[in-house]
């Protein structure tokens, strides 16, 4: 048994039984995402904050309510969810605001919030009896669906850019993944991926297709509102690629007001760097994403590289149904906020990780937040993820290391004293 009442299309409305067994509205193609909807009035009968509070599971099962999935189903042993989230003082004091809270999702079994989706990936998948799982990825979300696969056990074919960065790829490999370096974009991995998951008949996970990977992350949501004793933040900063995130985000909150929880909604805002800034570009020109064409990205914050976000329609709505805005930050704003952030936090993240802190940077320049708000960053990822970026962005900053003899005199005559 699952709360699910029914699957309806981003697009036409349309609502598809909860067993439907397709990933995507038959009559919109890969646009017609569908968003799981749940029968509130019965979840609230049984699951409130109090059960909640008295849960000792501090996974993102502890939802399972609010998730698609069966109250007895089977679900991966690595512990995926319950990160924490940080008071980040020096940032807040920095930038002149009331509170700013990190959470760090590099602190997931496979050092990202993709695991959030990928263990919902394999759950779906086990229930359908799937040999084998596959995902196209920008090296996450892979690396994700590889982990959580590994610890069951599960099949699974991996398409990735061969450009990916190597932790990323280690990753796949050292979990025994079954791994195809693209030569190609992401995009062209995903299409890849689409069509040998038609061929071979594989489970597919791909994010902005499968409908319940935004399901998964919207556990981070719910973590961020249970930690802050369900009073929402005032704005919510997210980096995104395909928008699955960001979706997942508004959808953790869209649950919580539905059940009384929260009584406002936060602001929601996007994040793109300016060279994959699809959605800003939306955003701004008030552009339909159903008819927009993809774009040429290029970023070093390669978690958030997309021609053409998946999710695009949840990812548009999340800020506008929000009063949120999308902005958009520069590769060297991005690298700058690696350590920033790490020295203002605490949090080493990768630079999509660290995108939300340079989208706040921009956001109090522009007096889009101020002194009495308090705002969430979400550091989506590890900055063990991609090292070759986080060694450039100190040394834009000037900071390298002392080279010196074994010796206290060559100490001392470095240190200057
Ligand atoms: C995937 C990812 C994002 C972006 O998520 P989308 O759902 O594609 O928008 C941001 N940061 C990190 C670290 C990621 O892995
Ligand atoms: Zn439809």
């Amino acid at each position: 048994m699952t709360n699910v009442v029914g699957l309806t299309c981003v697009i036409c409305g349309t609502t598809y039984p909860a067993d439907f067994a397709g990933y995507v509205c038959p009559d919109h193609g890969n646009e017609g995402i569908l968003d799981v909807r749940y029968d509130y009035d019965k979840i609230g009968e049984t699951f409130t904050k109090e059960s909640l509070a008295a849960n000792p599971d501090r996974t993102m099962w502890r939802y399972r309510p609010l998730l698609p999935i069966a109250d007895d189903a089977e679900v991966p042993p690595l512990t995926v969810g319950g990160t924490p989230m940080y008071d980040a003082a020096p940032l807040a004091a920095d930038l002149g605001l009331a509170k700013v809270w990190v959470k760090d999702e590099g602190r997931e079994p496979t050092a990202s919030l993709k695991d959030r989706a990928s263990a919902m990936a394999v759950v779906k998948a086990q229930e359908r009896g799937a040999e084998v799982v596959t995902t196209a990825s920008t090296g996450n979300a892979a690396a994700a669906l590889s982990g959580i696969s590994a610890s069951v056990g599960q099949k699974n074919v991996i398409f990735v850019p061969a450009s990916a960065p190597e932790a990323k790829i280690a990753q796949l490999l050292a979990y025994g993944s079954t791994v195809a370096l693209v030569n190609g974009n992401y995009g062209d991995a995903f299409d890849l991926c689409m069509e040998a998951s038609a061929a071979y008949g594989w489970y597919n996970r791909n994010t902005g297709y499968n409908p319940f990977m935004t399901e998964g992350k919207k556990t981070a949501g719910l973590e961020i509102l249970e930690d802050l004793g369900w009073e929402a933040p005032d704005a919510i900063f997210v980096s995104v690629g395909d928008g699955s995130i960001i979706g997942g985000v508004h959808k953790a909150m869209k649950d919580a007001f539905a059940l009384g929880w929260i009584d406002r909604m936060p602001r929601i805002f996007g994040i793109q760097s300016a060279g994959s800034d699809y959605l800003v570009q939306a955003f701004e020109n008030g552009e339909d994403v159903l008819t927009k064409p993809p774009i040429a990205a290029d970023t070093v914050a390669d978690s958030i590289s997309a021609d053409l976000p998946r999710d695009r329609i949840k990812a548009m709505a999340a800020v506008t149904e929000t009063g949120g805005t999308y902005l958009r930050v520069s590769d060297d704003e991005i690298l700058a906020a690696i350590p920033t952030l790490a020295r203002g936090s605490g949090v080493f993240a990768e630079p999509a990780g660290a995108t939300p802190y340079a989208g706040l940077v921009a956001a109090v320049e522009r007096g889009l937040v101020g002194a009495d708000d308090t705002v969430v960053l979400l550091a989506t990822g590890s900055g063990l993820k991609d090292v070759a970026s986080a060694l450039k962005a100190v040394a834009a900053v000037g900071t390298s290391p002392m080279r010196i003899d074994p010796t206290l005199d060559s100490l001392r005559a470095a240190l200057n004293n």
